[in-house]
This record gives C-alpha cells, structure tokens and sequence, in this order.
C-alpha cells in the first residue's frame, strides 16, 4: 500500500488549500471527497431546489437518501432531520465544498474579533475566549488570499477598522440604483460604507474570465467561472503538480491509530460496482477538513481502547461550542424601482456596529444581498401582515419585486458550550456509519445583537427612502448551518480547546483538523476567508513538518 505524506479529507475551503500549499511542496497527497465534482449542469439553475433556498430539495450534496443528522430542538425533542431541511444545518459535499455555491463574500474579520474575551468578559453560560493568535499574525494569509485567489473590492473604505498593506486585486462590482439608496441613507446618518469583498472575478484574473452579471450567485455554480472556489483554483493546481490523489465519493469512516494509539490514516468507504467497500490508506499525517459538523462527527467517530471517546476529545470539548451566524434581516419599501437585476446584487454594506455597541457584546455587518430569484423573495421578504397567496400575494409581488429593499448580516456569535455535535450510535447513514446529533442553542447575548443589528437594518431603510419597513426577529436557536464554525476550536488549554494555534491536535504529533472548526469566535463577518488564510497558514507549518 502506498504511504502519502499527508491524507486531506474534505475538499472544501480549507481541505483544497491544503492540498494546494503540500503537493507544491513536493508532498504526497491523498485528498478524499465524498461528494462528486459537479458541473455547472450538475448544480442547474432550480430556484426550489438549491443550496440558498432549499425548501423542496437542494443541489450540491449530500445526497437525500442515506445522510440523515439527528437534530434535538431547544425543548429537548430530537428527530430525523434530512440534508435540505434547515435544521440538518448543511452546507455542501462536493469538490469545492461551499464555496461551490457559496455566495462569496470575501470579508476578513476584524482586529477585536480575536480577542472577544479580554474586551467584552465571559458572559455567564458562555465559553467565550480569545483566539491564540491575533490579527497581525493572520493579516498576511488574508493578503495571499486576496491575491492568490482573486478578490474584488476597496480595502482603503474600511483601512481605519480593518488594517491592511495592501487594497484588493479587482476592483468593486458597479453600483445599482439600490447601492446608491443605501449610501444616501448611509449619508444621512453619518454612517461610512464600503463595497462588498467578493470572491468573484470583476475582470478576467487567475486565467478564469470576468463576472456576467447573471444574477446566480449564492446557490448556484457560476456559468463563467468567474466565481473562485477552491474547484478551480487550489485543487487544479495541487492536481496539476502529479504529487496529489484526489478520491471523490470517498466517505472517510474513521481515522486509525495503532496498537499504542498513534494517527496511521484513515478506513474510508468507496462504492464500488454499487457496492459500498471499506477501504484503508496509510499516510505521515492526517489533516481532517470536512467542515465543523462533520470534522467534529469524525473525530468522535474515531474511537479505540486508546480513545475511547473518540480523538482529541480527552476533555469532552470536540464538538463543543458550535457556531454559526444569526442573520437579521430588515426590508423596506422604495418609493422609486431599485433592483436593476443585475448580479451578484450584494455590493454595499457598513461595518460600523462590528463592535463598541453599547450594551451589546460583538455586533456584526450589515449588507444588501445577492439578488433572488422570485420565489425566494416570495418566501423570504414580504411583510408579515401580506396573505402568502391569493390576489393581493400577486399584486404586491408584481408592483414591488423591484422596490424592496433590503439589508442583512452576520452578528457575531457568542459561543455556548451546549451548541454541540456528539454521535448518535443508534443512527447510522448508508455506509454503516454513526451520524450526527446536533443539539442547544446559542448564548443569549448573540439574540440580543442580533436584535440590536436587526434595528440599525430598518434605521438604515428609513434613512434610505422607505416609508414601510418590516423585518425578522431574531430567536435563540441552535447557530451553524451555512457559517458553521468551532467545534475544535483552537487554543493553549487542553482542557478548553482541541488544537493548537496551528490546529495540531493536543497530544497528537500527526493529526490536525483545519477548516472552520478551529474558529474560537466566528466574527462579525461571513467566515470563508478567515477560514481560508488559516488554511494557508497551518499549511505551510505543516509543509515544513513533514
Ligand atoms: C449557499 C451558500 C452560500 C454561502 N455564502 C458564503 C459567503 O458569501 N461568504 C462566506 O464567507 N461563506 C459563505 N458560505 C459558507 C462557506 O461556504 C463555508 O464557510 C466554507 O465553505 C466552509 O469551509 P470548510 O473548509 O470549513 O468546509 P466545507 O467547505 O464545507 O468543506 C468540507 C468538505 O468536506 C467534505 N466531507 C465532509 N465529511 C467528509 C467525509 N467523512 N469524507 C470525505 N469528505 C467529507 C464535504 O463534502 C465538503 O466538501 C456559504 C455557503 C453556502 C452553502
């Protein structure tokens, strides 16, 4: 049997650059998958069944049949939740992972975001803690991202907040009526705005063409490419060198110790001729990125008489402190047409509640959004006295679908050590294997910035022209799904953390998780590129490992 240096399972925004960083390195590398690599025909343009509104089905994984989550709601009533459903807290398995679908908005996070304890307290109930690192040690991935990969955007509107060396490499996407509505009212309340970092090409860049405008970004596969994943960016590239395998509809099962408890590699399931076959690889180190629900489900997994409660879990902390974002939203009707129907949509948004919010703990973002197919608006943005069918259901969508706006964001989540991932033993998915229980909620102190952001949303409509304005009210619900972060998160302690500040796991010499997991807090931000400078960084510490 072959032995790779490295064994990468996940694909995904953190799995490709590793693999990219190791096999240019000269490293062997096996890279599992256990989604397919989709085409754009693949992923299709279904506005009821996709990865954004995904009410009747999805379009990027995992399959329907076979990939249940058990979810326990916050009385306690635990169910079957399927891979569409909301509660199943999905984000996507396939090569790329999310950021095949994903909507790309490319924010780094700010300064204080790395150190949420030391400014703001542990709130009672809370495991909030500061990051093992700091901004200043993260800001030069950031950078290499942002060129490497390809970012539009104006990094000199947000220089006082965020610290940068250097402005992005493609300029921002083109204002529409709706952009300018918002930076009136903006105006109007002394509020500083910026462009929307975007992970899409606004003129060619990294051998992949410009944006179209198709409006069909969040939930969709891009018809030019000009949307950069890590499907056509790192993992090409670490294909291209010849040093790395890469196994889709490759589920890796467990990761394997030896008789004295040492990572060996992994047992992983193929389906060969329809039948499903366990297979094993044997490698130096075994790097698990399979994003926060499923890198903490497989590190559980992973039990011996060595470690009996699975790898890294010595403490009981993978698993722990699931986050994600809560997201409020604000509308509000315009006196004039302002959506133009040109993509992506989202382009404007204010930083200035991030943090120093009085009362509040963190904060967040607040930005227009990518544009919505009708049935999506249908679903997500009417007001909530309007029938949801009928004359007057048609009547208000015909008169207004182009006089909504809207603004939403991420609010910083204050992290509960009982918004968790364990293992339900009695559930197995269709390789045998146990799946997993998503149970808790986040702490209360995130309702309560979500709240305060959900205000500041409809104060900015209002400045912004709208007379009407309605909006969603934040609850305490378990926070993951599409931002889904923590569940190893990194630190000193190996009683409160699971890795390093390298995302090394505690007491083990070769086995390392990089990927969403190791976010102690999750920002005030969308997560994908702090998920992926880490990635760059752990890697080239890794690189030098081995
Ligand atoms: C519709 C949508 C819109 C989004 N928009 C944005 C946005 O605008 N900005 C932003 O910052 N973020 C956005 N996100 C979130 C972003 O995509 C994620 O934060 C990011 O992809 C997470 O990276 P990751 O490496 O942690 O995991 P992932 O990207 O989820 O990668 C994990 C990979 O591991 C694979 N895997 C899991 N288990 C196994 C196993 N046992 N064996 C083999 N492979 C396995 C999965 O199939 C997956 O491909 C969006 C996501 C979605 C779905």
């Amino acid at each position: 049997m072959k032995k790779y240096d490295a064994i990468i399972i996940g694909t995904g925004a953190a799995g490709g650059i590793v693999a990219c960083v190791l096999a240019e390195a000269g490293k062997s590398v096996l890279l599992l998958e256990r989604g397919r690599a989709l085409s754009f025909s693949d992923v299709g343009r279904d506005h009821l069944r996709n990865q954004r509104l995904a009410i009747y089905g999805h379009n990027a994984g995992p399959e329907l049949i076979g990939n249940p989550r058990v979810f326990v709601d916050p009385e306690g009533r635990s169910r079957l939740v399927k891979p569409y459903e909301l509660d199943y807290h999905n984000n996507a398995a396939c090569v790329g992972g999310g950021t095949r679908v994903y909507g790309a908005q490319a924010w780094r996070f700010h300064p204080d975001d790395f150190r949420m304890a030391s400014k703001y307290g542990v709130p009672e109930g809370s495991s909030l803690a500061d990051w093992p690192i700091t901004y200043e040690t993260l800001e030069p991935f950031y950078e290499r991202v942002e060129w490497e990969l390809g970012i539009a955007g104006d990094g000199r509107s947000i220089q006082n907040e965020i610290p940068r060396r250097r402005n992005y490499p493609l300029p921002p996407v083109p204002p529409s009526p709706h952009t300018l509505a918002l930076q009136h009212g903006a105006r109007q309340l002394n509020w500083g705005t910026t462009p929307v970092p975007l992970l899409i090409n606004t003129e060619a860049y990294g051998g992949r063409a410009a944006c179209i405008a198709c409006k069909y970004c969040v939930g969709f596969a891009c018809p030019t490419d000009a949307k950069t994943g890590t499907q056509n960016t790192v993992i090409p590239r670490a294909l291209a060198t010849g040093n790395c395998d890469l196994k889709t509809s490759a589920v890796a099962e467990t990761i394997e110790t030896d008789d004295r408890g040492n990572v060996v590699g992994i047992s992983y399931f193929v389906n060969s001729s329809g039948s499903p076959q366990r297979e094993t690889a044997r490698s130096r180190l075994v790097i698990v990125s399979a994003g926060a629900i499923e890198s903490a489900r497989l590190l559980l997994n992973s039990r011996s008489s060595f470690h009996p409660a699975g790898l890294g879990n010595e403490y009981d902390q993978v698993g722990r402190n699931l986050q994600g974002h809560l997201y409020p939203r604000a509308y509000g009707l315009s006196p004039t047409r302002v959506f133009n129907g040109i993509g992506p949509g989202v382009s404007v948004a204010t930083i200035q509640f991030n943090h120093d919010n009085p009362g509040i703990i963190g904060g967040g973002m607040l930005a227009d959004d990518f544009i919505k197919p009708p049935i999506d608006f249908w679903y997500d943005s009417l007001p909530p006295d309007l029938p949801r069918w009928g004359v007057e259901n048609k009547r208000f969508m015909r008169e207004n679908y182009t006089r909504v706006m809207h603004v939403r964001g991420p609010v910083q989540d204050i992290p509960n050590p009982e918004g968790r991932v364990t293992i339900e033993d009695a559930v197995r998915d269709k390789w045998g294997i146990p799946v997993a229980r998503l149970s808790g909620t986040t702490h209360p102190a995130t309702v309560a910035a979500a709240e305060f952001m959900r205000e500041r949303g409809e104060e900015w409509l209002r400045a912004s022209g709208c007379e009407t304005v309605w909006s969603t009210q934040p609850g305490l619900i378990l926070s993951g799904r599409q931002h889904q972060a923590g569940t190893c998160r990194m630190g000193s302690d190996v009683k409160t953390s699971v890795t390093d500040e390298w995302g090394r796991v505690h007491n083990h010499e070769n086995l390392f998780v990089v990927d969403g997991s190791l976010h102690v807090t999750n920002g005030g931000f969308n997560p994908v590129l702090t998920i992926m400078a880490l990635a760059f960084r752990s890697a080239e510490y890794i690189a030098r490992l081995i």
